[in-house]
């Protein structure tokens, strides 16, 4: 068994790894010692999660946000960006043509929006569950717990809430008027309702280092998360960061991998954000430990309007284009796409199914 072979079985099999050992991997670089942790990862995938790519179809029905946060092209500060919100009949409607591409996950996504009343996501979400048999994915920032409960009740099945970094001193240097705390009390109201709850981190935000990046590992296996989504930094030029590098999608990769391996069943897509830097990393992603893919249901014009960052790939496609261009992805790897639901593999924590 080599060194490296040890040190990651090491880190699979501990409680919680070594800060030392997760570093050590991250900064790897050599071709034979990468294919080993990517073989690893991906064994660790197989075991755990199967061959199957599972799907969780976007609608991004409002690019209003109220944030400021220095990376993302939503942020209240960028005037330039045209800004929209779907109405009930066309947010629906976007949903009907997902459920008939065979998609049993919608993730329902918008800006952290002043203006989203709760009753009317409620209503939505009332409705989504009385004519499709799908699970609800809902992705709209912090609110309050009885906003949470309200859409719990109606029905909603999991929540997404990045952390982005779990370095509080440099989570505040790039979120102005937010709070750590806070973000980590909403993803403890989430979970205590009872939603399936994924969180995540961007990869090559100024400032931060392989220490910070090891310690967002440990933090994604101390809250026993059901979906990891890590994605690598891509400048937006209408923000404070639109000056910085894109994030590194070796680096991206290897913490995907490492995320896997001690994660062992969290649901890990390979991220919009992978397959939109100078080639399409998300099939790489694939073969190291994820095993999810996103494709996009907002329908035009709003689509193009969602710019989290610039060149995001799928931006002009006919919504429904993507269903064939994941097959293929999923023949190509000798895996099949998973049109189940897909819950969460945590144990006591499969709810949209019942
Ligand atoms: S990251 Fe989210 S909360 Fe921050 S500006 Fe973008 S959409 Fe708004």
């Amino acid at each position: 068994m080599s060194k490296l072979n040890e040190c990651l079985n090491r880190i699979h099999n501990a409680s919680l790894p070594d800060l030392k050992d997760l570093e050590r991997v991250l900064s790897l670089s050599g071709k034979d010692e990468l294919n080993e942790l990517f073989f690893f990862a991906d064994d660790i995938r197989k075991e755990f999660c199967g061959d199957g790519i599972v799907l969780r179809g976007i609608i991004e029905f409002s690019n209003f946000c109220f944030r400021e946060c220095f990376y993302c092209g939503l942020n209240k500060n960028n005037r330039k960006l045209e800004r929209y919100r779907m109405n009930k009949d066309e947010l629906l409607k976007a949903v009907g043509y997902l459920v008939s591409c065979k998609i049993k996950t919608v993730v329902l996504q918008s800006g952290e929006d002043s203006g989203l009343d709760t009753p009317w996501l409620r209503e939505i979400i009332r409705e989504i569950k009385s004519s499709f048999d799908i699970a609800i994915t809902l992705a709209v920032g912090e609110r309050s717990a009885l906003d949470y409960k309200v859409w719990r009740e109606a029905g909603a099945d999991r929540y997404l809430l990045k952390i982005e970094t779990s370095d509080e001193g440099l989570y505040s240097s790039m979120h102005p008027q937010m709070d750590f705390k806070q973000r980590l009390d909403c993803l403890r109201v989430l979970k205590e309702l009872g939603y399936q709850v994924g969180s995540g981190n961007i990869i090559g935000l100024a400032g931060q280092t392989l220490k910070t990046i090891a310690q967002d590992i440990l933090f994604f296996k101390l809250n026993d998360f059901d979906m990891i989504g890590i994605g690598p930094f891509i400048p937006h030029q209408n923000t404070q960061f639109g000056g910085q590098e894109k994030g590194d999608a070796l680096l991206s990769l290897k913490t995907i991998a490492l995320t896997r391996i001690v994660t062992r069943n969290a649901h890990i897509p390979a991220t919009t954000a992978l397959g939109s830097l100078d080639k399409d990393y998300r099939v790489d992603g694939l073969k190291c430990g994820a095993n999810v893919l996103m494709p996009n249901f907002t329908p035009q014009p709003f689509r193009k309007l969602y710019e989290i960052y610039p060149q995001k790939r799928c931006i002009n496609e006919p919504v429904g284009a993507c269903n064939f261009c994941m097959d293929d992805m999923a023949q190509n790897l000798g895996r099949f796409i998973d049109y189940s639901k897909a819950d969460s593999f945590k144990q006591g924590r499969v709810n949209s199914n019942v």
